[in-house]
């Protein structure tokens, strides 16, 4: 019989991924926690309408990158394909919005039935933040902080460049529509065929297209710009002038716009220019009228999400991962003979108490000297601790480094850990 592999798109991260998962996973955790975001977590499933309204019906990942399916039920449920309605749902429900500001964050698988390529999977994960209840561009410039901080922290300050654009109130955007859709549809016969097709759906998402003669065409259409209300040029200034005296160093692109419908003014996106196409590792902006738009109390936001595949992807085309993240051991606890057994687990345990935060295995499975010698080198371990019937006899154990040419010595069981700690050191 065929064996079943995994849906295509959908990755498996093995053991010898995890570590650098890990150490992505805790430096954004640290970071986060540092500025007092707090973590949330939500189901991964949600009902459908609550996509459809928050991220637009005529959105890519709407009309045709969902996981929908009808439950036992007969209730249509989605695969979140994002992190944000989901968080407003979550904060709503529970209350969390109510006269009160927060700074929230999650972590999690997404998924979108996009081609699979490099950079671009149909499970995926990311990590969120959503800010609720601060309007000014204070907490805009402080979310840019925040990653810029997070960029210095994993090496990537040089590899990456913050793009931002203001695309102003519902209002302002929609008299620029117009405009641009006047103006487009003179060139109809010569866009391509996503952007034709937005004409009609979403004529702000032309302005992002890759497509050559479009881009050419956009050159002397209506900008954005001048259509701005004097309240979002306003926070926009003020976000600039954050970010210049906070040091992050930033381009304004007049025609970033995001893929979804619930943003307004700020926008923002964290680019490199080493993965290709995918090239956007952390997007974001401000989303003013979504809690309401759910049926919430009109409650501004911000917020932003990283693809981690794309950072990690990132991190090992330019080897940038500390070599210490490579999930070795420090410590291999060998058991020659079945007698030796419980008092290998009890030196292993009194190592584990004394070395905080160090990896010491214990051979399980027996085996000759030679095998279990074998294993402790496989195990990247430092140290081996071998333990046979004459040390038990005796109170100590043989203590051989792996990694170095010194000899092996014969330690007093008891002075063990604390005779380790200063090796490991
Ligand atoms: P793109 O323009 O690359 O399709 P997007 O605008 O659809 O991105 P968002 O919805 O803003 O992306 O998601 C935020 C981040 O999540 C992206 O910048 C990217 O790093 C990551 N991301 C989005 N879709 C995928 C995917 N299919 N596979 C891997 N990462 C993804
Ligand atoms: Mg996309």
């Amino acid at each position: 019989m065929a064996k079943i592999q995994a849906i295509r798109g959908m990755n498996d991260i093995l053991p010898e991924q995890s570590p650098v998962w890990q150490y992505v996973e805790d430096t954004v955790r640290k970071v986060l926690s540092q500025y007092g975001y707090q973590e949330i977590r939500m189901p991964v499933v949600e009902q459908t309408e609550l996509f459809k309204r928050s991220i637009g019906e005529v959105t890519d990942i709407v009309e045709k990158e969902m996981y929908t399916f009808d439950d036992r039920n007969g209730d249509s449920l989605t695969l979140r394909p994002e992190g944000t309605a989901g968080c407003v749902r979550a904060a709503e429900q529970h209350g969390l919005l109510f006269n009160q500001t927060r700074r929230l964050w999650y972590t999690g698988p997404m998924f979108r039935h996009e081609r699979p390529q490099k950079g671009r999977y149909r499970q995926f994960h990311q990590i969120g933040v959503e800010c609720f209840g601060m309007a000014g561009p204070d907490i805009d410039a402080e979310l840019l902080i925040l990653t810029a901080r997070l960029w210095q922290a994993l090496g990537l300050a040089e590899h990456t460049r913050l793009e931002i654009n203001s695309i102003g109130t519902a209002e302002a955007r929609r008299s620029f529509r117009s405009a641009l859709v006047e103006y487009l549809s003179d060139f109809v016969d010569e866009l391509d065929d996503d952007s034709k097709r937005r004409l009609e759906s979403n004529p702000l998402r032309i302005l992002d297209s890759k497509n050559a003669r479009t881009q050419e065409i956009l050159q002397q259409a209506p900008a954005l710009d001048d259509y701005l209300d004097d309240e979002s040029k306003e926070h926009f200034q003020t976000l600039r002038s954050l970010l210049e005296a906070a040091g992050v160093q930033y381009t304004v692109n007049p025609r970033l716009v995001r893929g979804l419908d619930y943003y307004g003014k700020t926008v923002f996106e964290w680019i490199t220019d080493s993965l290709g196409a995918q090239g956007t590792v952390c997007a974001g902006g401000r989303y003013d009228g979504l809690v309401e738009q759910l049926g919430g109390k009109p409650t501004v936001a911000v917020g932003f999400a990283m693809g981690l595949e794309r950072l990690i992807l990132l991190l090992e085309t330019l080897d940038l991962i500390p070599e210490s993240v490579n999930g070795d051991a420090d410590v291999y606890v060998t058991a020659m003979g079945e007698s030796t057994m419980a008092t290998a687990f009890s030196v292993a345990e009194s190592l584990r108490s004394a070395l905080h935060g160090r990896v010491v295995i214990s051979h399980c499975g027996g085996g000759s000297f030679k095998s279990q010698m074998k294993k402790a080198d496989k195990s990247g371990a430092r140290y081996a601790v071998i333990l046979g019937e004459n040390e038990v006899a005796s109170g100590t154990v043989g203590l051989k480094p792996l990694r170095s040419n010194e000899d092996q010595r014969d330690i007093g069981m008891t002075e063990l850990a604390s005779v380790l700690k200063g090796m490991l050191a």
